[in-house]
């Protein structure tokens, strides 16, 4: 689960990692409230106002709106609420959010922590995640902050520190002090950041989270280590147990259908393609994919209805497939172990009759126990379905709809 900037920060700071303080609002006026509040607080004169969406690239994005970036600076009090305005509302694009863009809820008003000093401000990469292969969490480091890690990655990947921490002994000292000193630290910043690499470590695992991206992290004029972004990406297996951070999600954030499936109990993910699909089992719905692409078609979903599909889930997973208009064809794949073959057939002839109208040609592949008499029941229904037993054939129906 993506939680929001803001809300990730908040986490951070009780960890005892420093941030970049700031506080949100979701109108110009507040935005005001907040940068005096902020002043007080903090001593700042300079704020920067922050659009609040689950996407990053928010400083190169643009509002389509107003043509504003989703961070831009306020070099005063006057400034914050004008150029809140301008972002609050909007739909904010950046590399991240696809053409469409992300409407902008709320702002996150922070103080400008870019400020001259003996130093020049510094910005660093730093993440915290799982790696999979080796069973480890591992931290990455790179002195090219503020830049795609991607990127980095592919141009200069000498610039980038891994170090691997085994969860059960936990992140030593060394590798912290490896880390700093890898980033070309020392000194005050160096002892600053061995502390914010422990304390934002403390925060990964006790979030139970599986991603941390501090980008960037910020070596201050004054040689303090502080988080400026945080995109916080938390487990959604470990949510049983924080109730607290279950809290912060934001469903205006996720897609709508993924919301429903959700709570339908079913697993979907939206994709882009045209041939919706319905399948029991993840393994046979990755495969029924494949299928798809095969005959010249794209999935328009991942949608795996479980083991124990009756007729409520499927008409659930019909709803849900037709609300894409993006769909053209239906392709159903259901083996029959535990389930029958005829339980799911009639399931499909009663979602079919209670929806209603339905234009898009629907094929079915029912395979395993009772596949004949489903197929049987499909057939006599007299409904614009179409059924296979042999993939093939299923396959064959999808591309013969499609052209
Ligand atoms: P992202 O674009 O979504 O990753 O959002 P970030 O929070 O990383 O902010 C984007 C960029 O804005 C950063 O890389 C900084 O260069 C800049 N920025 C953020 N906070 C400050 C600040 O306090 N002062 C200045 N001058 N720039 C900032
Ligand atoms: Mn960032």
């Amino acid at each position: 689960m993506n939680i929001h900037e803001y809300q990730a920060k908040e986490i951070l700071k009780g960890y005892g990692v420093r941030i970049q303080e700031g506080i949100v609002a979701d109108n110009p006026e507040k935005a005001a409230e907040a940068a005096k509040q902020l002043h007080a607080e903090t001593g700042t004169d300079w704020y920067v106002v922050k659009a609040q969406i689950h996407a990053g690239g928010r400083g190169k994005g643009k509002v389509k709106e107003t043509d504003s970036n989703g961070v831009v600076l306020a070099k005063s009090l006057d400034e914050v609420a004008p150029k809140a305005e301008k972002i609050l509302g909007g739909t904010l694009v950046t590399h991240q959010t696809g053409p469409e863009g992300k409407l902008v809820n709320k702002v996150l008003i922070a103080q400008d922590v870019y400020y001259p000093g003996e130093s020049e401000p510094k910005e660093y990469y730093l993440s915290i995640l799982l790696d999979r292969a080796t069973g480890c969490n591992v931290i990455m480091a790179s002195t090219e902050g503020g830049m795609d890690i991607e990127e980095v990655a592919e141009s200069t990947p000498e610039k980038i520190v891994k170090e691997w921490i085994d969860p059960a002994v936990g992140l030593q000292g060394f590798q912290a002090r490896k880390v700093a000193f890898g980033l070309g630290l020392e000194g005050n910043a160096f002892k600053e950041m061995v502390k914010f690499i422990f304390s934002l470590y403390a925060a990964y695992e006790g979030t139970d989270s599986s991603m941390f991206e501090i980008n960037p992290v910020l070596k201050t004029s004054d040689n303090k280590i502080l988080a400026v972004d945080a995109k916080v990406n938390l487990d959604d297996n470990a949510l049983y147990r924080h109730k607290d951070l279950a809290e912060l999600r934001d469903l205006s954030e996720e897609d709508p259908l993924e919301v429903e499936a959700g709570k339908a109990g079913l697993n979907y993910v939206k994709l882009d393609g045209n041939v919706g699909c319905m399948v029991n089992g993840a393994g046979l719905a990755m495969a029924t994919m494949d299928i798809i692409k095969l005959s010249g078609g794209d999935p328009a979903n991942f949608l795996d209805v479980g083991g124990g599909a009756n007729a409520k889930t499927v008409e659930a997973g019909f709803r849900i497939i037709l609300k894409d208009p993006n769909v053209k064809a239906i392709l159903i794949n259901i083996f029959g172990g535990i389930v029958r073959c005829d339980r799911v057939a009639n399931g499909v002839v009663e979602a079919y009759k209670n929806i209603g109208e339905i234009n898009v040609p629907i094929i079915v592949r029912l395979q395993g126990t009772n596949a004949e008499e489903g197929a049987k029941i499909i057939e006599e229904s007299g409904l614009k379905v179409s059924s296979a037993i042999v993939l093939k054939d299923a396959a064959e129906r999808v591309k013969e709809v499609l052209a």
